[in-house]
């Protein structure tokens, strides 16, 4: 089935919670102490859950570094602007009349994070720049660039809160001293957005990348199937999953954001003008493929969303087998995009209990990064539910 057949479906429910997120701070005792929410935390090592895909937004109205390319912040270009202000009123970081927006954000995401219990970790995501093939910057083509330099240090500041992801393109003439002075300085992983950062992972271009990531044991998360968070250079075909397979082969673990799960692209195993079909088909076959079973994992960030929902989420949590090589991450700032996300079609996709609904939607309103938590852990389909291992990820970032 298309990715997106069952998206419409969801429609009818859109928005259940209004279009923008109301911000509002501390979770109400009632709600903290909720039932609901102590059977979320049971049974888990809280030192051991990581949060293994969260973006670090701003404007650049601080030293952070983060550049927005001009076309974003103009109202000739609504669909961009539209996006910009749904990121950072997700991160409740737009409305801040002589304030800071990056510093906003930040202290929205350390508030969100006071609400969890104490030693849980969010991964903060750094963003490269585009670049050409020629391995030359393309500022006009990159939409956000949000500097290593930034992620290290509020992890440093924060090292109760936060781990660091860097963001390093592999065309840059200096990639893998980059990628060993990121070691250094204890990131965690690697982040691509492949589409957006005008890069194919199936390129040689990338040789040397692998071989250097390979050696450190620097996982490379990347997104797969189809970007519409982050619009950049548009080669929406190197987000093929089957494109990975070069980083796979060279000893490097990829991590599959979100198991690939919206999307279409071609059958590459058929040709390079193979049939289109659902990425995350192409993730699925990569996925079962026994010589990949120490290298490749998928993520389970944003699987929640009503785009994605229906069938891929019934799916990973039906397959227990799969579980040992998924990780839980929440994509944040997106459970804060109110629109995304819609309690009561999954509660009719039955992954959900109704019984739950109300109170999902009353966390939600207070602490996005509590939702999508609670939420996953109270997903449920064929009698099956996501082992404790997707929410305990911090083994797979520590291991050595
Ligand atoms: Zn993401």
């Amino acid at each position: 089935m298309l990715a997106g057949t069952g998206a419409l479906a969801a429609w009818k429910f859109w928005p259940e919670q209004g279009v923008w997120n109301p911000c509002r701070i501390g979770l109400p005792l009632r709600l903290a102490r909720h039932d609901l929410v102590s059977a979320a935390w049971e049974g888990l090592a809280v030192e051991r859950i990581w949060d293994a895909h969260a973006h670090l937004l701003g404007t650049g109205d601080s030293a952070s570094g983060i550049r927005i390319n001009p076309d974003m912040e103009s109202v000739l270009h609504p669909a961009e602007f539209t996006r910009r202000l749904f990121f950072l009123n997700a991160g409740c970081a737009y409305d801040v009349p002589g304030g800071s927006a990056d510093r906003a954000y930040l202290r929205r995401m350390l508030n969100l994070m006071g609400g969890m219990r104490r030693g849980v970790k969010l991964l903060l995501f750094a963003l490269d720049r585009a670049y050409g093939d020629d391995g030359k910057r393309q500022d006009a083509r990159t939409s956000v660039y949000v500097p290593d330099g930034y992620a290290r240090e509020l992890a440093r500041e924060h090292p109760r809160y936060f781990e660091w992801v860097a963001s390093i393109h592999p065309y840059r003439a200096d990639c893998v001293a980059a990628l060993e002075e990121a070691k250094r300085d204890g990131a965690r992983a690697v982040k691509w957005l492949p589409a957006a950062m005008g890069m194919d992972p199936a390129s040689p271009r990338c040789d040397r990348f692998y071989e250097a990531a390979a050696r450190l044991n620097l996982p490379v998360i990347s997104h797969a199937g189809l970007e519409r968070a982050v619009l950049g250079t548009d080669t929406q075909d190197y987000g093929n999953p089957l494109r990975l397979r070069r980083a796979l082969d060279a000893g490097v673990r990829v991590v599959v954001a979100h198991c690939a799960s919206m999307g279409r692209d071609r059958d590459l195993d058929k040709g390079e003008n193979g049939p289109y079909v659902d990425s995350f088909l192409l993730f699925s076959r990569l996925f079962e493929i026994k010589k990949y079973e120490k290298h490749l994992f998928g993520d389970i960030s944003a699987m929640t969303q009503v785009t994605r929902a229906a069938p891929a989420l019934a799916k990973v949590v039906e397959r227990e087998e799969w579980h040992p090589r998924l990780l839980n991450g929440s994509d944040y700032p997106l459970p804060g995009v109110m629109p995304l996300f819609s309690v009561d079609y999954l509660v009719s996709l039955k992954l959900v209990q109704e019984s739950a609904a109300p109170v999902l939607k009353e966390i939600r309103a207070h602490n996005p990064l509590l939702f999508d938590f609670v939420l996953k852990r109270h997903l449920r389909s064929g009698g099956k539910m996501l082992s404790k291992n997707v929410f305990e990820t911090r083994s797979f970032f520590e291991a050595a």
